[in-house]
């Protein structure tokens, strides 16, 4: 029977995105609301997948217990509730929605800036309080103002679009981003954040929270902001400095400034901020739409079951960065660089040192992602409770102290598409090599020196043997009477009478008397098998 996969839903996830689950004939959905974590941690064993919002904590414990555990999917950003060091190390893919609430974020951003700009938070509550404060709510414009957006991501770059159609001019400071971007969005590109923030009418950081952006807008840069400037914070408490920033408007040096998001949440009841002049404080609320509760859900649970029914992990954060079209053509060439993985570790006996993989071809993308195949393929096996794949290639790697490289030669290989792998542990080394073949067919074409050509399938006898007559005929006849059907054949020498090397596929695994018995064959200097299924 076909295998079905079993995901537990939590955290009142929104209906459309669980309705997508549901509707896959070979995923299987518990829907639960949020519990303590002893009784998740009870039945986490029966999943292959859970899906949540922030609230359920996926710990390590959690991850530990999840016997069949595959991928953790979070609807929305931040994954500070999941211990991603352990889910990378077990090979578990972490899996969050980052597009799906961006908007909203834009949106409230543009809320508030017109709250700034017209005053819109004292002229209610005015209003409320009975006054009618006309001559003193007097405000501006945005047309014709400067923006500055540090950090043109997802959600900068809407900020540019909505501040275009406002017709503000919009500059950029994002180190990270090409011009190209800057040109489709209409930011005028500023290298150095000290120019933003020279002409920044309009402040706004859009940038992730870590060493470098901690801090980063302190007391000296908000001193170098135009006097009557506004500043917005929707992106990470911390990134503008809370005291700094009360300092500047307690002074009147900028005009206002609104803050989503804080040091610490919640904010304390009796936190100064609340009562700083000209501050709009909202609480935490750039994601809280409908609309994007819907997309962050419909997007987790898409990448989820894609995740669960293909095996695509391009939407894991602790996987490889390829998107999932572009992970999707790889295919035929990730399951090359395993196979070929695989047969280089079946002829470097002992403890692997070093692996290095070099792709031939026009895809820029494809070397990390196929390293972390051929590592894959290399230390099937190793790891004791769980599996190896590509999520935890590369940690295992480097826990068991394999060296890793992989480089990039543009252009054609003289078969098309090529993978070379070169091995090293022990006293030995060997390179292998494969070629996809019509874009799907993976062929491997080379095995140390000798160039051979065979599909990678069933199971693979790699028979190093002296080049002497009858080789063929013996081995055949040998394998023909333990029952073992040969797919293919394919012997290789480097020159006549020396050593050769015969590649040849069966169709099932080889027992060992036989294979003791063919090693035990004079002419025969070596015998290896390698499952390739
Ligand atoms: P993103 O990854 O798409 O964009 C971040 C951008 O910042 C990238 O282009 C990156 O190159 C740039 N960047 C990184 N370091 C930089 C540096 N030192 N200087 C200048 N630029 C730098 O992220 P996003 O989805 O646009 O999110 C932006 C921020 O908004 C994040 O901090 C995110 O956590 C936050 N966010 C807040 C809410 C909310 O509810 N208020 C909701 C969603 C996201």
């Amino acid at each position: 029977m076909t295998e079905r996969f079993r995901v537990l839903v939590t955290d009142d996830i929104d209906p459309e995105g669980v309705a997508l689950l549901r509707a896959h004939p070979l995923i299987e959905v518990s829907e639960k609301p949020t519990r303590p974590a002893a009784e998740v941690l009870a039945e986490i064993g029966e999943f292959d997948a859970i899906i949540g919002r922030s609230a359920t904590r996926i710990s390590r414990e959690l991850l530990q217990g999840g016997d069949r555990l595959r991928v953790v999917g979070r609807a929305g950003v931040g994954v500070d509730n999941v211990d991603l060091a352990t889910a990378t190390e077990l090979g578990i893919a972490v899996i969050n929605a980052p597009g799906g609430n961006t908007v909203s974020v834009a949106e409230l951003a543009f809320g508030v800036l017109i709250g700034l700009a017209r005053n819109l938070p004292q002229a209610w509550a005015s209003m409320h309080a009975g006054r009618w404060d006309r001559s003193k709510l007097g405000g501006v414009e945005l047309r014709g103002k400067t923006m500055a957006i540090v950090g043109v991501g997802r959600i900068g770059s809407e900020m540019a679009r909505r501040a275009r159609a406002f017709g503000m001019h919009v500059i950029g400071y994002d180190p990270y981003v090409g011009p190209g971007r800057f040109e489709e969005l209409g930011i005028e590109p500023v290298a150095r954040l000290a120019e933003a923030l020279d002409r920044a009418e309009v402040l706004t950081v859009h940038v992730p929270l870590n060493n470098e952006t901690r801090g980063m807008i302190g007391a000296p840069e908000l001193a170098r902001l135009p006097r009557n400037a506004f500043v917005l914070n929707l992106a990470r408490g911390g990134v503008v400095v809370e005291d700094a920033l009360t300092e500047a408007l307690r002074a009147g040096r900028i005009g206002g400034a609104a803050l989503d998001v804080f040091d610490s949440e919640p904010l304390a009841a009796d936190h100064p901020l609340r009562s700083v002049p000209n501050l709009v404080l909202t609480p935490h609320l750039g994601a809280s739409t409908r609309d994007a509760q819907r997309n962050v859900a419909i997007e987790a649970c898409e990448a989820v079951r894609d995740a669960l029914v293909t095996g695509d992990l391009s939407a894991a954060m602790n996987a490889t960065s390829v998107g999932g079209a572009g992970m999707r053509e790889l295919r035929p060439l990730l399951a090359l660089a395993d196979r070929l993985g695989r047969l280089g570790r079946a002829l470097v006996p002992g403890a692997l040192t070093s692996l290095e993989v070099r792709y031939t071809g026009a895809r820029a993308e494809a070397p990390r992602p196929l390293l972390l195949a051929a590592l894959q393929g290399a230390m099937r096996d190793v790891v004791e409770r769980r599996a190896i794949n590509l999520v935890n290639a590369q940690h295992v790697a480097a826990e068991r102290g394999i060296e890793t490289a992989s480089t990039h030669v543009d252009g054609r290989g003289e078969l098309g598409e090529e993978i070379e792998l070169r091995l090293e542990g022990g006293e030995r080394s060997i390179r292998v090599g494969g070629a996809v073949l019509g874009e799907t067919h993976g062929r491997i074409v080379r095995i140390g020196p000798f160039r051979v050509d065979v599909a990678p399938r069933g199971v693979m006898l790699v028979l190093r043997n002296r080049d002497v007559p009858g080789v063929i005929g013996r081995v055949g006849t040998l394998l023909g009477e333990a029952g073992v059907n040969i797919a293919e054949y394919h012997q290789a020498r480097l020159q006549v009478g020396g050593e050769a090397l015969a590649a040849v596929t069966v169709d099932s695994r080889i027992p060992q008397d036989v294979i003791e018995l063919l090693a035990g064959k004079p002419e025969i200097l070596e015998v290896r098998q390698v499952d390739m299924e």
